[in-house]
């Protein structure tokens, strides 16, 4: 039997808004909706639809960052919001994520060898020559010298900030990255390089990804199926070619036509 990495299971998660009146129960935003999708080894999923539609929330329940109201995140097989400590970190080395804004994502103040080494910090067992020699590594592959390493955020262009958050997402080599609009916030003559980068990664380290975008050609271009959330909830799902070559929902239709 081959088990997916990731299982999405009928994921459901509800928020709770402020009070408008002392007499009436604090209204509800419904953010997912019975969302349900796998993840195999090497077959990268994406996810578009318009702003609004859960995606994001999507991210953050998959990182263990929030809590679901129903359903599950299984990570190979097993409750990932159930997981005790040890058995949670081992899975968040393997469980990597890249956000949408590559400003807001990297602290300031640490050098670039020590945010990108971040993801190591929890594994005793990696000695500081190994440490080095994983973000060395890690800064190259992504285009990066090992020398950036010791330089501060503020010296790199947000495309070169982006990089720097794929290498650390990088350093504990993963089996799945969670990549929430990566590309999204920059400016458009650098968001083709990046993406061409994670593409590049995919084909030499057989990175799986969890792509999210707004763009269904941006998914096309990275992914092997397809997940199309609106309001919350999945409208259609399957292969890329198949999604887009006859989408059955007409808000794929619209998203598709919009891209065009
Ligand atoms: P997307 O990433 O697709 O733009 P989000 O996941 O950010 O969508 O948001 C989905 C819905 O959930 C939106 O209606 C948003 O306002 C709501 N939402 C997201 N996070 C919260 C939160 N922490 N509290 C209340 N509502 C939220
Ligand atoms: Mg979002």
């Amino acid at each position: 039997m081959s088990m997916a990495l990731l299982e999405v299971d009928r994921l459901t998660k509800r928020y709770r808004l402020p009070r408008t009146s002392l007499w009436r129960p604090a209204p509800v935003v419904t953010a997912l909706l019975d969302v349900s999708f796998t993840v195999e080894a090497g077959r990268s999923v994406g996810v578009v639809g318009e702003s609004g539609s859960g995606k994001s929330t999507l991210a953050r329940l998959v990182m263990a960052l929030e809590s679901p109201s129903g359903g599950q995140v299984r990570w190979r097989g097993q409750d990932l919001h159930r997981l005790a400590p040890a058995a949670l970190r081992q899975a968040r080395r393997e469980l990597q994520m890249v956000f949408q804004d590559p400003y807001a994502s990297l602290d300031a103040r640490q050098r670039v060898g020590r945010i990108v080494a971040e993801p190591l910090s929890v594994r005793r067992e990696v000695g500081r020559d190994e440490r080095e020699r994983r973000v060395a590594e890690a800064l190259e592959a992504v285009g990066l010298r090992a020398a950036d390493a010791a330089k501060y955020p503020h010296e790199f262009s947000g495309g070169q900030r982006q990089r720097i958050a794929i290498a650390r997402a990088l350093v504990t080599r993963p089996a799945l990255i969670v990549a929430d609009e990566p590309a999204s916030a920059l400016d458009v003559s650098v968001q083709a390089q990046v993406l061409n980068l994670m593409r590049d990664l995919q084909a030499q380290f057989g990175v799986t990804y969890l792509f999210i975008s707004h763009d269904l050609a941006v998914v096309e271009y990275l992914c092997d199926e397809i997940v199309v959330l609106r309001e919350g909830r999945v409208v259609e799902q399957g292969p890329a070619q198949a999604v887009l070559a006859t989408p059955a929902d007409p808000y794929t239709r619209a998203l598709l036509a919009a891209a065009a």
